[in-house]
């Protein structure tokens, strides 16, 4: 517990002035080793040398308003009581009570999965970040409660497993039994719950095991090197390092991750092959392979040692692992993970990357989906990259919301761009469920959604970077120590203007900077009323750099006209379809079995190339979202139309970029009148409410 400086005290200082928190600081001080633990951010790069943007501290951030504020509050009030209600529910793969009868407080083993510890820490991490902005007592008392247990439940040496007796008797013997995979988040909770609460009760359970894991591998004994399964353990361990300063865990971080395919030539279930991104040594890989949670893991916990050792190999194959998803293996959503098949270096995978070019991808499981926004939130602290920014985005709306339903009780475990209406089996289904043989998914968009206002802001030497936009207040400090405050209005992502009026600053100039997305041409930008004279580029952030004072307003319009997205002209299968977006909302065309959809989609639904897609805001349908409206084809009227605009000047090949997904640009044609069916498009995450339904992201296109 050495780290700390006065950077941090700096912190405490102003933030308790600005929040008015100071009884609850030095509560939590009392409790606490460092005295700076509310300090730090959820991935802690405060002090990480090699970032070029540091994680602000977790409770700077606060909702106010609109669309993230309502998700928080549906994260709060509604999915955490129901995966405590799952978790214990006998029904569920993972169990709470497994850990109860490891403990021997209760007599009776629930039975369970061997990763269901794992999907129970994530449970207790949730909690800490709604706790860490509302310091709710009864969360605070409820975690209290299940980490007795859990420290109960943990051998004297540190090792903690509830699979003993029913996988296996010994330790460490199968990667597949997941106990790196338990053993990771339980180290991440346990950071997170110290920064949000100050208290060491579940830090000095994860001290006891990030020691027993380092003399494990102390030795790098021949048994652990193939080891590869569930690098959220790289994450546990960096995270543990950030938190106690003890370089001990940083080095068996590495010590693992050096591991990584030096020894090809296994079984997917012990590694040594692509499955588990264990046939190529990370700093040779060229693509991202495999299982699509281990791998987006494994990238992540390679970033995160990147941020604290610098080593450049490591970086640059990030670099082209990014390049792989980004520009080849990801859907329109930015969701990943194309299912089973065969890597292209021939060996068998499971719910892993596609090859390129091979979307639209049908499995997409949520964890692999988040996995790859958490790793592009930290390529961002690395580069400071608005294309980093703009895949966070696309998987924050698109697919994190998707995996649970609007009342926050049920969850997704893929997550189809298309759906037929059938009810679907095991994890392809066209329904959200409440409890699964695979629990994974809903703890972790739990803990995604309950932090997801630590990916809104960074901070560079020179200033603030804001890379989302969602009604917050901020009150943080910058680099310097200056205070900063400021806060964000908009109705985002329905309507482009963003409001930013400076709270709080410091005497000196500091740049603010805005990400203005990709997607979002003509942006105008204006600071006091008056026009920004600077760059305001698509896939950039426009940097204002001046002296700021309070009352200082800052007034971004991102506009949002409809977009029909066309694939690389190298993904086959979308072909002469378009997928719809509108700001970074990917929507959907749904068509629910109860209104006539069967009748609909046998006459078939096909848009024109010049469709004239309008918003209309309806505050009251699908828990308030903007529908989009306009007149679509049936297959006589595609025929007809093709017919009709044959003589037109043919349209204009796509550009020859790199671009995965591009605007169409369409012709200048007459409107179809024939063969006409009107249609409304809702935001892809909202689809699946409604019953049963026939979906489709990537629609056929008439032209
Ligand atoms: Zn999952």
């Amino acid at each position: 517990m050495q780290r700390g400086d006065s950077r941090k005290r700096t912190f405490t200082t102003v933030i308790a002035g600005v929040l008015a928190a100071t009884a609850v600081l030095t509560a939590a001080a009392a409790e606490n080793k460092t005295g700076t633990a509310r300090g730090r951010g959820a991935v802690d790069t405060s002090e990480s040398p090699h970032v070029l943007l540091r994680s602000l501290p977790m409770s700077d951030v606060r909702w106010t308003g609109g669309f993230w504020a309502d998700r928080f509050a549906l994260c709060r009030e509604s999915m955490l009581p129901t995966l405590h209600g799952t978790l214990l529910d006998p029904k569920c793969s993972a169990q709470l009570n497994r850990i109860k009868f490891t403990a021997g407080l209760c007599e009776e083993n629930p039975g369970g999965v061997n990763w269901a510890d794992g999907d129970c820490y994530k449970w207790i991490e949730t909690m800490a970040h709604v706790y860490a902005l509302t310091e709710d007592a009864k969360l605070d008392r409820l975690m209290d409660e299940w980490i007795a247990v859990i420290a109960k439940a943990q051998d004297p040496d540190g090792y903690i497993s509830t699979n003993k007796g029913q996988d296996t008797t010994a330790r460490l013997q199968m990667p597949y039994f997941h106990e790196m995979y338990n053993f990771g988040h339980l180290l991440t909770a346990a950071c997170i719950h110290h920064r949000a609460t100050g208290k060491t009760s579940f830090l000095d359970v994860a001290v006891k095991l990030a020691d027993f894991l380092h003399r494990e591998y102390e030795s790098n004994p021949p048994r652990l090197v193939h080891f590869p399964w569930n690098p959220s353990v790289y994450m546990g361990l960096i995270e543990m390092y950030r938190t106690t300063g003890n370089r001990d865990y940083l080095e068996t971080a590495k010590t693992m991750i050096d591991n990584r395919g030096t020894k090809p030539g296994g079984h997917h279930r012990n590694g040594g092959t692509d499955q588990t991104q264990d046939r190529v040594p990370l700093r040779r890989e060229t693509e991202a392979v495999g299982h699509a949670v281990c791998g987006t893991y494994l990238y992540c916990g390679a970033a995160d040692l990147y941020a604290e050792t610098g080593e450049k190999a490591i970086r640059d194959a990030l670099r082209r692992i990014w390049q792989s998803i980004a520009l080849r293996k990801m859907d329109v959503t930015g969701s990943v993970a194309m299912g089973g098949g065969r890597s292209t270096r021939g060996d068998p995978v499971h719910e892993a990357f596609g090859p390129d070019y091979a979307q639209p991808n049908e499995y997409n499981e949520t964890c692999a989906n988040i996995g790859n926004g958490m790793f592009n939130y930290r390529m961002l602290s690395l580069d400071g990259d608005a294309k980093y920014a703009d895949v966070m985005e696309r998987v924050a709306y698109n697919c994190l919301n998707a995996s649970v339903d609007l009342k926050g009780e049920n969850w997704f475990y893929c997550n189809p761009l298309a759906w037929d209406g059938t009810p679907g089996q095991k994890h392809h289904t066209g329904l959200r469920w409440r409890t699964n043989n695979c629990y994974c998914c809903p703890p972790s968009v739990g803990r995604t959604t309950a932090k997801i206002h630590n990916w809104f802001y960074g901070i560079s030497k020179d200033g603030l970077w804001v890379h989302l936009y969602g009604g917050n207040q901020l009150a943080t400090a910058l680099a310097d120590g200056s205070p900063l405050g400021l806060v964000q209005r908009t109705d985002y992502p329905w309507d482009g203007k963003v409001t930013l009026v400076v709270e709080a600053a410091g005497d000196k100039p500091f740049a603010i900077r805005l990400r203005i997305p990709g997607w979002a041409e003509h942006a105008g930008l204006k600071i006091n009323g008056r026009p920004f004279d600077g760059a305001v580029e698509p896939g950039s952030y426009a940097k204002i750099a001046r002296r700021w004072k309070p009352g200082d307003v800052v007034e971004l319009n991102l506009p949002m006209p409809v977009r029909l997205m066309e694939a690389h002209p190298k993904v086959e299968k979308l072909r002469n379809k378009v997928a719809v977006m509108r700001g970074p909302l990917v929507y959907c065309l749904e068509l629910p079995k109860r209104d006539d959809g069967q009748r609909i989609w046998n006459d078939g639904v096909f848009l024109p190339e010049n469709i004239q897609l309008e918003p209309e805001h309806r505050k009251d349908f699908l828990g308030g979202v903007t529908i989009l409206k306009g007149t679509a084809l049936t297959f006589k009227g595609r025929d007809r139309f093709v017919k009709d605009t044959a003589a037109a000047a043919a349209p204009k090949p796509a550009d020859a970029d790199n671009r995965l997904y591009r605007p169409l640009a369409p012709r200048a044609l007459k409107p179809a009148n024939e063969g006409t069916v009107e249609i409304s498009l809702i935001p892809y995450y909202a689809w699946a409410n409604r019953g049963l339904s026939m979906m489709e992201v990537w629609i056929p296109l008439a032209r």
